[in-house]
């Protein structure tokens, strides 16, 4: 076959993503003078990496399957629109050596490996096979080619239990499985195997030693096509649930120099191995004391701001620079490590319920200005809708500053000063989990999240006295810049006349409390039980005011939505409804004894039979939903007298897919 020129100047960008990383690449693509192209499914036609981009192409409709992950389409945009050039990104086509091989075969630069480099170490057990060659130290398992029943299970005992069954093309810790024992081998495959064939079309399975309670450090790699090959340090990822990042570090505060400088050098030795270039990372897993390598990503990583703030490249710039066939900007002992930096992904979803994931529309999207070592990689904006056809990141939050201690201090205050409502997300968690303090210790490993799961999603503390006056100050800031009609958050105070009462009542859990506004002549009170407390308010831009009780003085923020209030006090954060005298309050009843789908979703599997008789917490049917499986179950014990979907069927958000009637003995 011909080989065109891989790497060669090009004028024009498309980037073959969404979300933030589409928005990350467009800002350098645009810095660098760059024309850029998005692509888009029918569900992002207003998502704001199309507003990012110079111009859009729609690729298709909202399934990624259909879109997105579509070849055929994305090199058609690329032509129709003169790209020379495709980024990427991390996730859909990053990694198809297919996808780099169409590129090459339509003379477009894919910024990234070759299809051959990316076949090579794009899957985890042709890696591992490879790095086994080159001495690079390895966890031990079976990477093999056979995939009968009989071989993994005779890996599996080999190996011996804990074991990790993962799929060879997976990502994301989606298609893995942890198992104890023999037992639950099969079943843990079966369900490996269906998720693995749904996210990555490809259902190989190799199976590892599982490493307890192990560290996850990687290091950071760009290659040229002149055979410079360097590394940017490491990433301690150790902060997971289930196997998926959730907050990551550069360096990592674990390993000294010493250490440092020889996970570096065997992570060159694994991407020399096959003369690597583009950006790739080398992941290690750590008992404490030695690495071991489990697979190589042949693309940018998600977390590869923390690298950026402490080294100082731009690591899609350098990306850019290797596919225009630029050499390396800098050799290995110029590149020196400075500070620390620490980031959260920032998602819909609900830690308080099994981390579900929110979709809908956002209707207040508030973050922290960028500077102070704060930086914001954010895809959606205000108004944007979260579709339920992709991953629920929003945002990452990067804080960088000389020390560790510091950087956590600084991503902790970026956390706090980001407000995202309409949807469900993560933040109360990141706080929580960043100012815990065994992360501050860094006493801790990848289970760390599930074992400290309860203390880390604490039920709402109830508002006190503080909290139910800010409430208050804050109905009426709205009503009176509404009253004068100047946009909200302006004015000053109100004027009564006479001296008059108002009763407010707002409601959090199962409690509600009750707030007597006292106002008119003379200056304003506030009634809560038999306390009274002088009251003055003065409001500033943004939902934020200076809330003074009995002269002490605090600072508030809230966004108020319809009858929502979300609060932001010095003792945290506050979620109230206020509940209107005038009604309009009906509270929405769903009968328990029917299963709704949570979100629209695909049904992928049905795991008990209608006139089954269920216990409570029986597995009912399996979900997918945003890529991810969610079983329903029975919400108490009894008999399943109607299932009324099938596998394969795409639910909408609310749709009845079972009927459990409770059995007498146990009624619930
Ligand atoms: P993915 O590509 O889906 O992210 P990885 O192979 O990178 O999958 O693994 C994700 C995470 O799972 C790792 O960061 C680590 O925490 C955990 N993990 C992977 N392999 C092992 C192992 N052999 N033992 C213990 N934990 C592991």
């Amino acid at each position: 076959m011909a080989t065109p020129a891989l790497y060669k100047p090009f004028r024009t960008l498309l980037i073959a993503n969404r979300g933030e990383i589409a928005c990350r690449v467009i800002r350098t693509a645009r810095a660098m003078g760059l024309r850029t192209v998005a692509v888009y499914s029918e569900a992002d036609a207003d998502a704001l990496h199309v507003a990012d981009a110079d111009e859009a192409v729609l690729i298709g409709p909202a399934r990624a399957r259909d879109s997105y992950l579509n070849i055929a389409n994305v090199i058609d945009a690329a032509r129709k629109t003169g790209a020379e050039a495709i980024h990427p990104g991390y996730g859909f086509l990053s990694e198809s050596a297919e996808f780099a091989q169409a590129c090459a075969d339509a003379g477009i630069v894919f910024v990234g490996p070759t299809a051959d480099m990316i076949t090579a170490m794009g899957s985890k057990s042709g890696s591992k096979a490879l790095m086994e060659k080159a001495g690079v130290p390895l966890v031990p398992g079976f990477h093999g080619e056979a995939q009968d029943e009989a071989t993994l299970a005779s890996a599996a005992d080999r190996i011996g239990f804990p074991v990790l069954v993962k799929a060879s093309a997976g990502g994301g810790g989606r298609g893995m499985r942890v198992v104890r024992s023999a037992g639950e081998l099969a079943a843990a495959i079966i369900s490996a195997k269906r998720e693995a064939k749904a996210a990555f079309g490809d259902d190989r399975m190799l199976i590892e030693k599982y490493v307890d309670n192990p560290r996850h450090i990687e290091v950071q790699i760009v290659g040229d096509s002149h055979g410079n090959l360097v590394s940017l340090f490491e990433r301690e990822c150790t902060l997971q649930r289930r196997h998926q990042k959730v907050i990551e570090e550069a360096p990592s505060p674990t390993l000294g120099p010493a250490q440092r400088e020889a996970v570096c050098a065997a992570a060159r030795k694994a991407a020399g191995a096959v003369n690597y270039v583009g950006a790739g990372t080398i992941e290690f897993v750590s008992d404490g004391h030695e690495v071991f390598f489990i697979e190589m990503n042949t693309r940018l990583q998600v977390e590869h701001p923390v690298t950026e703030l402490i080294s100082g490249v731009d690591l899609v710039e350098w990306q850019l620079r290797v596919a225009f066939g630029e050499r390396l900007p800098l050799a290995q002992d110029e590149i020196t490590l400075n500070g620390h930096a620490v980031e959260a992904r920032v998602y819909a979803e609900n830690p308080h319920k099994n981390f579900m994931p929110s979709v809908g529309r956002i209707t207040t999207w508030r973050t922290p200005a960028e500077d102070n070592g704060l930086r914001i990689d954010a895809g959606y904006r205000e108004g944007d809708s979260v579709s339920p056809n992709y991953d629920a990141m929003l945002a990452k939050v990067i804080a960088w500053a000389p020390t560790r201690e510091a950087a956590i201090d600084r991503l902790n205050r970026g956390l706090e000063d980001t407000d995202v409502r309409g949807i469900v997300t993560n933040i109360p968690f990141l706080s929580a989990l960043v100012t815990h303090p065994d992360v501050r210790a860094n006493t801790i490993d990848t289970g760390f999240i599930e074992r400290e799961l309860t203390a880390l999603t604490p039920p709402g503390a109830p508002p006190g006295e503080l909290e139910l006056c800010a409430a208050v100050a804050a109905i009426l800031g709205v009503e009176q810049a509404r009253a004068t009609e100047t946009s909200p958050w302006q004015s000053a105070g109100w004027m009564p006349v006479g001296r008059r009462q108002r009763v407010f009542r707002f409601r959090q859990s199962d409690s509600e409390h009750k707030v007597t506004l006292v106002y008119g002549s003379g200056p304003s009170q506030l009634l809560i039980g038999d306390r009274v407390l002088a009251f003055a308010a003065s409001y500033g831009a943004h939902g934020d005011f200076d809330l003074t009780l009995d002269g002490a003085r605090s600072h508030t923020h809230a966004v108020i939505e319809g009858h929502e209030l979300y609060l932001r006090t010095r003792n945290g954060r506050f979620d109230m409804h206020w509940v209107d005298p005038f009604g309009g309050d009906d509270e929405e009843h769903v009968g328990e004894d029917k299963i709704v789908a949570p979100l629209p979703g695909t049904v992928v599997a049905l795991l008990a039979e209608e006139g089954a008789l269920l216990e409570k917490g029986a597995a009912i049917l399996t979900l997918e939903v945003m890529k991810m499986e969610q079983t329903l179950r029975a919400p108490f014990a009894g008999k399943l007298t109607s299932l009324r979907c099938k596998v394969g069927d795409i639910v909408q958000e609310g749709v009845e897919l079972a009927v459990v009637e409770p059995s007498e003995a146990d009624p619930e």
